[in-house]
């Protein structure tokens, strides 16, 4: 497919006997974002951290650019700098302050020197509202800046896509606007993502596609319109009657 920049064929992953994800098929445009939504324990997660090698797929294919990288494993690292993350928890260096955060990976992974590493960190830290906090430590920001930093922190490893795993479900809900007002400013301007979050409103609103979850397998994949409002399945109607 043209433009095709992920493309998952027939993906599995099982932990012991428990298979969490099934035949999964799945496939992402340059500059689209989709939106995966699902109950918990469906394999949203896992089927991230597949997509990033956090996790190694027991069969099928993650293709990536065309080229399928479970069977080019020779380049790991290099294949993960294309795609940034950003986790429910942040994960941020607690012992360094905000600007290290996000040049410290820049420097150590891309070989790019620290004035370079600096001033990228700063173009984005703007992106992200969080300039005037560049030399405070994670510990003095609410969660919400904290993973607008983490956001920061993805961005300057300039990715040529961006996956999220609940970017907003560890925050106080007076602290979630800031963080979907941020993603919404990125997919506006054209960056290719996959979220997984609870946040439909979010997701009717920015997605181009919605992928549903439900216990391994897609159930449906779709327009917002298209899944919420013209869902071909029972599981989809039940899940939407439960979250919106
Ligand atoms: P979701 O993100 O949709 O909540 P996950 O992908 O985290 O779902 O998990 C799907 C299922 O896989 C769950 O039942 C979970 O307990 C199980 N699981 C996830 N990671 C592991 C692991 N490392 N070892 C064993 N089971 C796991
Ligand atoms: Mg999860």
């Amino acid at each position: 497919m043209e433009n095709t920049i992920i493309d998952i064929k027939n993906l599995s992953k099982s932990f012991g006997s428990h298979e969490v994800l099934k035949d999964i098929n799945f496939s992402v445009k340059k500059g689209e974002v989709v939106t995966v939504i699902g109950s918990s324990g469906s394999g949203k997660s896992t089927l991230l951290r597949c997509l990033n090698l956090l996790e190694t797929p027991d069969g099928g294919e993650v293709n990536y650019d065309g080229k399928n990288i479970l069977t080019h494993m020779e380049n790991v690292n290099d294949y993960r700098t294309k795609l940034g993350m950003v986790f429910q928890q942040f994960n941020l260096f607690n012992n360094c302050n905000v600007l290290d955060n996000c040049i410290l990976g820049q420097m150590k992974v891309l070989k790019r020197s620290k004035d370079e590493a600096k001033k990228i960190a700063e173009e984005y830290l703007q992106v992200v509202g969080m300039s005037q906090y560049i030399n405070a430590r994670p510990a003095q920001l609410s969660g919400g800046q904290k993973q607008r930093v983490a956001i920061a922190r993805a961005l300057s490893m300039k990715p040529e896509a961006l996956l999220f795993d609940e970017p907003t479900s560890a925050l106080d809900p007076e602290m979630v606007g800031d963080v979907l007002q941020v993603m919404k400013k990125l997919a506006k301007d054209g960056s290719t993502m996959i979220i997984v979050t609870h946040e439909m409103e979010f997701a009717r609103e920015v997605s181009d596609r919605i992928v549903l979850m439900d216990k391994g397998i897609i159930v449906e994949d779709g327009t917002p319109d298209e899944v919420f409002n013209h869902p071909k399945h029972e599981r989809t109607k039940a899940f939407l009657k439960r979250a919106l």
